[in-house]
């Protein structure tokens, strides 16, 4: 490439750019943001309150017909002969129950779901929208028949949450929606807290189960660590957590109160709205390119890059 074309090329890749940051900012004027929306569906987990009996795991999977590694057939057998469950959330794992375990004295059950973030970055990296939440009950949400497979939302969430199916041919991104297509529909209940023998999960609106949270630790204050993990955390989440040790242990992050999704939701859907710019910038590449091989083709070959 001759050194007039390599500065043209970088001139219009420089315009490129700043074509694309200009239609990018024009965004950025919508980016106050929303208020929590303490009407939305939730779950509260009270760690001291469960009994790590699983059944929530098992109901999960029963409504979502996906037994996965707990069906019979494909649970992992030790040499002895026991079978395990899940060690971690997967493509069969919406939602799983942990046990930490420090000394006899400082130990508890952690479940882990998907925090159905108010402001979720699953949805704000997600480049086509097939991540999505819903403006009234908060659910975020998982459109099979949009997704690319990129696995932005994985990256994405501080909290670790969406798998991908690598072992299937077809592969999607599973995650817990709240029930929404199946016991939250027919019963008005997630089939976790529905079936939990000893009511460590609380469902209803974010309000409520903050009311209840709140309740508890005023009426218990040498139970809980004195935190309703989720209140403000990335700017609040409608899973929440009571537990008697400290978050972090429990495999839950200590993240700030801003959620950093809104911006990267700005430039994200922009940028690929219709693959319009992607595909503007990819043709103008393709132009420059063209043209430079043509004049390199009139002047003659060898005189590039002396
Ligand atoms: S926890 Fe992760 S997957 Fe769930 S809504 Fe928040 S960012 Fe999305
Ligand atoms: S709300 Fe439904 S999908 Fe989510 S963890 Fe509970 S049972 Fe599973
Ligand atoms: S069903 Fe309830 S008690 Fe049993 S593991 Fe799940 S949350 Fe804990």
């Amino acid at each position: 490439m001759s050194k007039q074309s390599r500065r043209s090329f970088l001139k219009t890749i420089g315009f490129g750019g700043a074509a694309l940051v200009a239609s990018t900012t024009g965004l950025s004027h919508a980016s106050e943001q929303p208020p929590v929306n303490n009407e939305a569906l939730g779950m509260l987990y009270d760690a001291t309150m469960c009994v790590g009996c699983k059944a929530c795991m098992t109901a999960c999977k029963r409504v979502n017909g996906d037994f996965g590694s707990l069906a019979f057939e494909k649970a992992p057998f030790d040499p002895d002969g026991l079978w395990d469950a899940p060690q971690d959330l997967s493509g069969s794992t919406r939602t799983l129950i942990k046990l930490y375990k420090e000394s006899d004295k400082e130990w508890s059950y952690i479940k882990y779901s998907c925090m159905h973030c108010q402001k979720p970055s699953c949805v704000s990296v997600c480049p086509v929208s097939a991540m999505t939440k819903d403006k009234v009950t908060g659910i975020v949400d998982y459109n099979k028949d949009t997704c690319i497979g990129c696995r932005y939302c994985q990256v994405g969430c501080s909290f670790n949450i969406p798998k991908f199916q690598w072992e299937k041919t077809l592969p999607q991104i599973v995650k817990c929606d709240l029930c929404k297509n199946t016991n939250l529909k027919e019963k008005g209940i997630t089939a976790c807290a529905q079936t939990c023998p000893v009511g460590a999960i609380s469902f209803g609106k974010r309000r409520e189960l903050l009311d209840i949270a709140h309740a508890r630790l005023r009426d218990n204050p040498g139970r809980y660590i004195h935190h309703v993990y989720g209140e403000f955390e990335l700017g609040g989440t409608n899973h929440l957590y009571l537990a008697a040790v400290p978050f972090h242990k429990l495999g839950l992050p200590i993240v700030p109160q801003d959620a950093p999704a809104e911006f990267s939701e700005k430039i994200q859907h922009t940028i690929y709205k219709g693959f319009v710019a992607p595909v503007a910038l990819y043709s103008t590449l393709c132009f420059i390119a063209l043209k430079n091989q043509k004049r390199q083709d009139s002047n003659g070959n060898g005189e590039d890059d002396k």
